[in-house]
């Protein structure tokens, strides 16, 4: 008798208080299972009920070998498909089927993928300070630890300003206010540039939320700073708008943390419109698209900086690197430090005791094990006791209003 699928379960767990999602497919053989990230923090019982429901029941007695066509199978079934709840769920179930796959094979994922391009995979980590001079302090602090790559942010997304021109009786909301922003952004470049010259890469998320000309504008102000890129310059639904900005600037683009439609990143790469496709590679539904995209975006010069955020399990950061490893096209990888204690520490000690074999930063670089497949393992027990509950589902930031109280996309 051949492998087959014997089961599939879902692993809900909030260490460090994120709700996290994990896939396990167990086979027929005893010792022999996947595991796989499907994480859509905001939404993570969604994600469950589709696994549990919909995708249990069509993979229980396939053969976890044909990774290709249960993709596409899974992605056809539901007729409407290409949401993020449906893309996680896809996603959960393809990384475990790959983890499978390596497992059998005796190999590292990156393997299969055709070894390594690099010994180490550069990453950049978040600074973040209240003000200008406390983020210079954060900066200073990772470059001691080695990282030569690093995000650079002042109050927040989109800022903090106290002194707001508000309504009467204004809505609740994280009021932002996109003039002051980009000016304090502007101020806080330069001091970097004048402390650090050019030793230092910076990156900047503007996190979607400016109006398309005011991100012309701020793009072509950074020009002078030589960044590695402006991060999410625009959202998704005004990615027309790139093509105005890259006939002005050389400010180099990423883009792409929410695409999770093929059609939201075809032009922009095709067109050369971005120097980096930044998807979540979970949202775009796992890693049998994600090669695909690699492929893609080789074709036209465009690098990879796959997503990495907290709201993320360690086994989907360490898919991440075993693309970022093998792919001639990698431009950096994101990396949630918790050295910068600005965020859930996501290779803490308890984050590596639940998720053993979990990627490793050193120096400004990432390293992968060598064990097969993926090369993390989940701690069943140890997730248990840190339960997921709706009030983490999400971010105070996530209800961004302009300073007139109109709500703006995070
Ligand atoms: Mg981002």
């Amino acid at each position: 008798m051949g492998i087959e699928i014997r089961n599939v379960r879902v692993i809900c767990t909030a260490p460090e208080g994120v709700n996290l999602v994990t896939v396990k497919i167990e086979t027929n053989e005893p010792e022999l299972y996947g595991v796989g990230c499907a994480t859509f923090t905001h939404r993570y019982l969604a994600v469950v009920s589709v696994i549990e429901e919909y995708l249990r029941p069509f993979l229980i007695g396939k053969d976890p070998a044909n990774i290709e066509d249960l993709w596409q199978s899974i992605m056809g079934m539901s007729y409407w498909r290409n949401g993020p709840v449906l893309n996680n769920a896809l996603a959960g179930v393809d990384m475990a089927l790959w983890d499978i796959k390596g497992k059998m094979a005796g190999m590292p994922l990156y393997q299969l993928f055709g070894g390594k391009c690099r010994s180490g995979i550069p990453c950049y980590t978040h600074a973040e300070g209240a003000t200008v001079e406390q983020t210079l302090e954060r900066v200073e602090a990772l470059r001691e630890r080695g990282y030569r790559k690093i995000r650079v942010q002042v109050g927040g997304y989109g800022g903090k300003n106290p002194n707001l021109h508000k309504p009467e009786n204004p809505f609740p909301g994280a009021y932002f206010d996109p003039k002051a922003y980009m000016k304090n952004v502007l101020k806080l470049m330069e001091k970097l540039r004048m402390t650090y010259g050019d030793t230092l890469d910076f990156c900047h998320d503007s996190h979607e939320r400016l109006s398309p000309i005011d991100a012309v504008n701020f793009a072509k102000e950074l020009e002078q700073y030589n960044l590695l890129f402006l991060e999410d310059a625009l959202p998704p639904e005004q990615v027309e708008w790139f093509r105005v900005i890259r006939q002005q600037t050389a400010t180099p683009l990423a883009m792409g943390e929410l695409f999770n439609n093929p059609h939201e990143w075809r032009t922009i790469v095709s067109e050369r419109l971005i120097d980096y496709i930044r998807v979540h590679v979970s949202q775009i539904g796992g890693i049998t698209p994600a090669r695909k995209l690699v492929a893609f975006c080789d074709a036209y010069g465009v690098r990879t900086a796959w997503h990495g955020p907290v709201d993320m399990t360690p086994i989907g950061h360490a898919v991440n690197a075993h693309l970022d490893i093998s792919s001639p096209n990698l431009g950096v990888q994101e990396w949630a430090d918790s050295f910068t204690g600005l965020y859930p520490t996501l290779n803490g000690p308890l984050m590596q005791e639940m998720f053993p074999g979990m990627p490793e930063s050193r120096d400004g670089y990432l390293y992968l094990n060598d064990r097969p497949g993926i090369g993390v393992d989940i701690d069943e027990e140890l997730a248990k006791k840190y339960p997921c509950t709706e009030s983490l589902v999400s971010w105070d930031w996530m209800l961004a209003r302009l300073p007139d109280g109109t709500a703006v996309r995070p």
